[in-house]
């Protein structure tokens, strides 16, 4: 552990990311920008997610940076969790989300005791879902950043709903109403946002709406936000942001594209279900810009009916595809039409489990990606120059689809009209020919991903970012001793 005696001039950063995929994917990038930036940087985890990332953290010490794990037991019994459920994405069913809100909670005394041992650091850099830490790095005596998982259109968003309050001029679910205050007109409806479009599970968001506004209350006593964008990407929300909601800000994405060797990008989260050299010569046999790519993140899943219709839409596209399925669904037996393998053959991969996706994304015979739009999985197509087929399932993934298809023009949604509450195959098929064939929208996507790959380089705006914020917190140190 960097103890408090540590010769090692180095300045320290504690990173504490949720203990989710979304979350710890880029959190863990971004610890490893700021060790590459020369800092001692020391990631607080859990026992299990610590077992997940310890591999990324030996190729970090092989090439000189300084990083390690802080493990915290995580309380799963004395939160009414399963042993072992100490990620999201173990959850058994959401009716638990609460209760592992509840564990995090529970980390908060460990996790002072912890820090106190450290090296005093420069800052705590706390993921917004754990706003606890504010009050812990109050006690420290330590400045909190928060990270957000998501962009500043997201956030802003959330504050023209919350100031203007649009939804409740309209007269149903289905009305559609603009967002007011924000530089683009953005129109959406009251079913696209969360407790609506989801109400078999409105009890959760009740709890969870507690947790947002712990959230916002924490954040706005932080000493500011990290976000995982670039200015150029969405400049005016930015802008916004920082001057309308009056928050400090430093875009430093994506950070996605900090991981540029095969085994980071194969390895990113955790180990991939299919072996990368299998995924990588199957790719490499497709034709450029070819292949579809089609993944819901970690944690959303699909009623069989839906898998069928998804299953049906990608055969009639007549396009290769890689699909990935999680959960009960890797059980393809059990709900994939019959002969669908056969007829696919060749041109239609199916990995059951976790999928390298970044090396899939950067992979030049990818052409496009049918994503749920977490805002990780949508940077990260963004910033390889994709367009997008958005089919958003929750939380803020509506209003990400918005950026993506109203603002940048860099992708066409998947409509959910049908009564039944099914996607049918024919709008799968529309929109996934739709996103395959536009060639002016792939010119747009395809500058997008430029502009991210420059904004990541020195002299770029996200590089740029990183400094002042590093630069800014050592002088913020240096006042305080
Ligand atoms: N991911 C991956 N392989 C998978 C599924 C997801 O590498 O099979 C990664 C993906 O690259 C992204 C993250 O997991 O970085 C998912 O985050 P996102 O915000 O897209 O969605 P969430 O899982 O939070 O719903």
């Amino acid at each position: 552990m960097f103890g408090v005696g540590d010769s090692d001039q180095r300045h320290h950063v504690v990173v504490f990311p949720l203990m989710a995929q979304g979350h710890m994917l880029p959190m863990i990038d971004l610890a490893r920008m700021l060790a590459k930036r020369g800092l001692a940087v020391s990631i607080v985890t859990t026992p299990l997610n610590a077992s997940r990332i310890r591999s990324i953290l030996d190729r970090a010490a092989a090439s000189g940076h300084r990083m390690q794990i802080l493990e915290i037991e995580f309380p799963c019994m004395e939160a009414g969790l399963p042993e072992g459920c100490e990620n999201l994405d173990s959850l058994p069913s959401t009716h638990l989300l609460m209760n592992f809100f509840e564990a995090t909670k529970m980390l908060r005394d460990p996790f002072e005791k912890l820090i106190r041992q450290t090296k005093n650091p420069l800052c705590i850099i706390s993921d917004t879902f754990l706003p606890w830490t504010a009050e812990a790095a109050q006690a420290l005596g330590i400045p909190r950043l928060a990270f957000h998982t998501s962009n500043c259109f997201s956030q802003c968003c959330w504050h023209s709903l919350y100031v203007h309050q649009p939804q409740k001029r309209v007269g149903s679910d289905t009305e559609p109403f603009v967002l007011p205050g924000l530089s683009d007109e953005i129109t959406v409806t009251k079913a696209q946002l969360p407790e609506h479009s989801k109400e078999n599970i409105a009890w959760i968001v009740s709890g969870l709406g507690k947790v947002l506004e712990e959230m916002q209350k924490a954040d706005a006593q932080s000493y500011g936000t990290v976000v995982n964008s670039f200015h150029e990407l969405e400049p005016r929300y930015v802008d916004y942001y920082i001057n309308v909601m009056g928050r400090k800000a430093w875009p430093i994405g994506p950070v996605s594209l900090y991981n540029r060797d095969q085994a980071d990008k194969a390895e990113r989260g955790m180990k991939a279900s299919i072996d990368e050299r299998v995924c990588l010569s199957w790719l490499d046999s497709q034709k450029q810009g070819s292949v579809l790519y089609v993944c819901f993140g970690s944690i959303s899943h699909f009623n069989p009916a839906q898998l069928v219709e998804i299953a049906l839409g990608l055969e009639a596209s007549r396009r290769p595809f890689i699909w990935v399925v999680k959960g009960d669904a890797q059980q393809v037996d059990q709900w994939l039409p019959e002969g669908f393998e056969e007829r696919v053959q060749g041109r239609g991969m199916i990995i059951r489990g976790w999928a390298p996706q970044l090396l899939i994304l950067s992979h030049a015979a990818t052409g496009g990606f049918l994503t749920h739009c977490g805002w990780n999985s949508v940077l990260e197509g963004l910033s390889v120059g994709l367009p997008l087929a958005a089919w958003p399932m929750f939380a803020e993934q509506p209003l990400n689809a918005r950026l993506v298809v109203d603002v940048l023009k860099t992708g066409v949604e998947i409509s959910k009209d049908d009564p039944n509450g099914l996607v049918r195959k024919e709008e799968i098929h529309r929109a996934l020919c739709e996103v395959m064939s536009n060639s002016e929208m792939r010119d747009r996507a395809m500058k997008v991903g430029e502009m991210a790959g420059k904004a990541v380089e020195e002299g770029g705006s996200s590089h740029l970012s990183l400094s002042l914020l590093i630069e800014e917190l050592v002088s913020y140190n240096n006042r305080k001793q």
